[in-house]
C-alpha cells in the first residue's frame, strides 16, 4: 500500500489574467468537491496569486508559485521572494522547472540556495528534474537525473526534507504531446528515489513523493498515475481548461 499522498499540480506558466484564473476557479471548484484523496495544487502566475487564493479560500485547494528568489529580500528587479508568496497565501512553490533552466539560466546550485530558502519559509517545493531528448539518447539518463538530484537536496537536513517534492520531467515530454511510458517513468523515478535514499536516507525517501511531468492528459492519467513508483502530476497545457484538469485530478474516482 502506497502510503504516499498523490499530488497533483497545476502549472499555468505565463497564461491567464485574474479574470480568468477567476473563471477557472468558480468552474473547477464545484468539479472537485469534497475529492481530498489528492492534494490539488494550483500554480498561477504571480500576478493571479491573489485572486487565486481568495476565490479557493476554505476550500482543500491549495495555490503555489511558479518561481522565487533565493535572497530574502533585495534589488532585484522583477523577482519575489518566499515571504512574499507566503504573504500573498502560497502554500508551495515549482522550483527549477525546465524552462526556468533553459530559458532562464536556472542551475542546480541555485535551485538549491531556492530549496533551502523555501523550507525555511515552510513552503512546500516542488522541486523539477529531468532530462533533454540529447541526453536521454546519449544514454545519460541516470547520470542527469542523478546530479539534478544530488545538487538540488545539497545540504538539506533530513528534518527539513519530509516536505521536499520532486516532478521528474523529461524535457521532450513538456508541451510536445510525447510522454513517457509508463515503464520509462517508473524507472526514471525509481533512479530518483534511489539518489533521494543516497543523500537524506532510506527512510525519508521512501516518503518522498515523485511525480511525474511531461504532457499529461486526462485520457492517459489513469495509466501513467497506476504506476506504484508515480506520486502524481505536475501539469502544463492540461491544467488550463478546468474540465480536463478536473478530469486528471479525479482519475480513478469516478
Ligand atoms: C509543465 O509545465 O510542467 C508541463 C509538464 O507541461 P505540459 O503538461 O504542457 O507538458
Amino acid at each position: 500500500m502506497n502510503a504516499r499522498k498523490p499530488l497533483i499540480a497545476a502549472n499555468w506558466k505565463m497564461y491567464k489574467t485574474p479574470a480568468m484564473a477567476k473563471e477557472f476557479v468558480a468552474a473547477f471548484l464545484p468539479l472537485v468537491q469534497g475529492h481530498t484523496r489528492d492534494e490539488i495544487v494550483l500554480c498561477p502566475p504571480f500576478v493571479d496569486i491573489a485572486t487565486v487564493v481568495a476565490a479557493t479560500h476554505g476550500t482543500h485547494i491549495h495555490v503555489g508559485g511558479q518561481n522565487m528568489h533565493w535572497q530574502e529580500e533585495g534589488a532585484f528587479t522583477g523577482e519575489t521572494s518566499a515571504a512574499m508568496l507566503v504573504a500573498a497565501g502560497c502554500t508551495h512553490v515549482i522550483l527549477g522547472h525546465s524552462e526556468r533552466r533553459h530559458l532562464f539560466g536556472e542551475t542546480d546550485e541555485t535551485v538549491n540556495k531556492k530549496l533551502h530558502t523555501a523550507l525555511k519559509h515552510k513552503l512546500t517545493p516542488i522541486v523539477c528534474v529531468g532530462e533533454l531528448l540529447d541526453e536521454r539518447e546519449a544514454g545519460k539518463t541516470e547520470e542527469v537525473l542523478l546530479r539534478q538530484t544530488a545538487a538540488g537536496l545539497a545540504n538539506v537536513a533530513p528534518e527539513q526534507a519530509r516536505r521536499i517534492v520532486i516532478a521528474y520531467e523529461p524535457v521532450w515530454a513538456i508541451g510536445t504531446g510525447k510522454t513517457a511510458t509508463p515503464e520509462m517513468a517508473a524507472e526514471a523515478h525509481l533512479m530518483i528515489r534511489t539518489q533521494v535514499a543516497h543523500s537524506l536516507g532510506r527512510e525519508i525517501a521512501d516518503r518522498m513523493r515523485i511525480l511525474y511531468g511531461g504532457s499529461v492528459k486526462p485520457e492517459n492519467t489513469p495509466i501513467l498515475l497506476n504506476q506504484p513508483e508515480i506520486d502524481g502530476a505536475l501539469v502544463g497545457g492540461a491544467s488550463l481548461d478546468p474540465q480536463s484538469f478536473a478530469k486528471i485530478v479525479l482519475y480513478g474516482a469516478v
